[in-house]
């Protein structure tokens, strides 16, 4: 057998002048001695030395490479390389599901004593894991994501991070970042932004000024409903020296199969994310014309309540719509919202979201439903509302699909 020949083109891991679309594809660990196109899957728990001395270099930091994949693998490490240029971060680490990123995150960030400031209109698991944190002595305080008074007031001397996603799910309120970002850091405090809904495509948090993004890479990353994954994106010595030892000790990291799945997933982000925005809105347009449907939740209209901070901080107004249908009572809206979801033929009845396919469900009853009902309908969040993750279906056979139960 001849000796292969040397990797003429390296695969880029620092790409500062290249376009989003051409990163997602082009930034990767190098190839192999096989000279591979696509990215190769490393399925191994742990690498072999060469010697008993280069096990002893590897263990004592002397001799960098891999050892055991809970530890670190390459192609983990392409995923992480991948987002991290996206984001504009300096680096990412990469976890099992994205509430392990959540999770990690705070458990590395936070110590007994220390208080976090986060949004109220947060991932039902996320406002879970404040409520556990409380147990090892970091307290929380929610605040209405688009209230900065509200954020402001909740301020203590021993606040560490504040949280937010946005935007959120379901009534996709949007989030003052940068406003955030300022406040945050007049006070020695990170900003800890979880950009699921947007992905790095149509919003880049750390340009924002945000010091961690988060990612439920089960969404959009992957794309198409396939694995779970989540990720951790923010300076070197935040989530090298902070994130990761916690993830690696604590063991939620992410699976090399579901890593490459998640990789493959961002070479197709970039379009991904334009069409189903383009979609998204356009299913948005159609559903405000309809007499059956009292709000729509979109920030790509421009009647939505933070349309202009929306374009300033997102390229466009993302893919999920969410809408609320009429009724005289509680139980009338829900009958009506039941009825579209139960009429539809092509929607998906599920909660996940983020996929090609086109999600339809009713928060109230299902995501949201631990929230007391009262708070709920405070927040605008009543029995009538009928969320959509749009997907890459033609948006006129959603619109017609939508049709069979709103049009009476
Ligand atoms: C799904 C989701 C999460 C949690 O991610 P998992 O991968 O399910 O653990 C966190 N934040 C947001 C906004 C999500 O939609």
């Amino acid at each position: 057998m001849t000796e292969p020949k040397p990797n003429k083109k390296p695969v880029s891991t620092s790409t500062p002048d290249w376009h989003a679309d051409t990163v997602a594809i082009r930034t990767s660990i190098d190839r192999t001695q096989y000279q591979e196109h696509s990215e190769p899957l490393f399925m191994t728990s742990s690498f072999v030395f060469s010697s008993a001395a280069q096990a002893a270099a590897r263990f004592a930091n002397e001799d960098p490479g891999y050892f055991y994949s809970r530890a670190g693998n390459p192609t983990v490490t392409a995923f992480e390389q991948r987002l991290a240029a996206l984001e504009g971060g300096e680096a990412c680490v990469a976890a099992a599901t994205g509430m392990a990123a959540i999770t990690a995150t705070f458990m590395s960030q936070c110590s007994s004593g220390d208080h976090i400031v986060a949004a109220k209109e947060l991932f039902g698991a996320t406002v879970q894991l404040t409520d556990i944190l409380k147990r090892f002595g970091v307290e929380s305080s929610l605040v209405p994501l688009t209230d900065l008074d509200a954020w402001k007031a909740a301020m203590r001397p021993n606040t560490k991070l504040l949280y937010l996603e946005s935007p959120s799910n379901p009534l996709t309120q949007v989030g003052d970042i940068p406003a955030l970002a300022e406040l945050a850091h007049a006070h020695n405090a990170l900003l800890v932004v979880d950009n699921c809904f947007c992905s790095p495509a149509l919003q880049q948090p750390i340009k924002l000024g945000a010091d961690i993004v988060i990612h439920s890479a089960t969404k959009f990353l992957d794309g198409q409903g396939r694995v779970m994954g989540g990720a951790a994106v923010g300076k070197a010595e935040l989530i090298d020296e902070s994130v990761r030892a916690f993830l690696r000790t604590s063991g939620g990291v992410l699976s090399p199969f579901n890593a490459w799945v998640t990789l493959k997933g961002l070479e197709t982000l970039g379009v991904r994310m334009q069409q189903q925005s383009q979609n998204a809105l356009q299913v948005a347009q159609w559903l405000t014309e309809q007499p059956a449907v009292s709000q729509v939740f979109y920030p790509g209209l421009p009647t939505h309540a933070q349309h202009e901070l929306a374009m300033r901080q997102q390229s466009s107004g993302g893919a999920i719509v969410s809408f609320e249908m009429r009724g005289n009572s509680n139980e009338a809206q829900r009958v009506a919202a039941w009825r579209v979801i139960d009429q539809s033929q092509m929607l998906s009845i599920t909660t996940n979201l983020g996929d090609v396919k086109t999600t339809i469900s009713h928060p109230a009853s299902t995501s949201h439903a631990k929230v007391p009902a009262a708070e709920r309908q405070a927040t605008g969040l009543t029995e009538g509302v009928i969320r959509l993750a749009v997907g890459l279906e033609h948006p006129s056979d959603v619109i017609a699909d939508l049709r069979l139960g709103l049009i009476a």
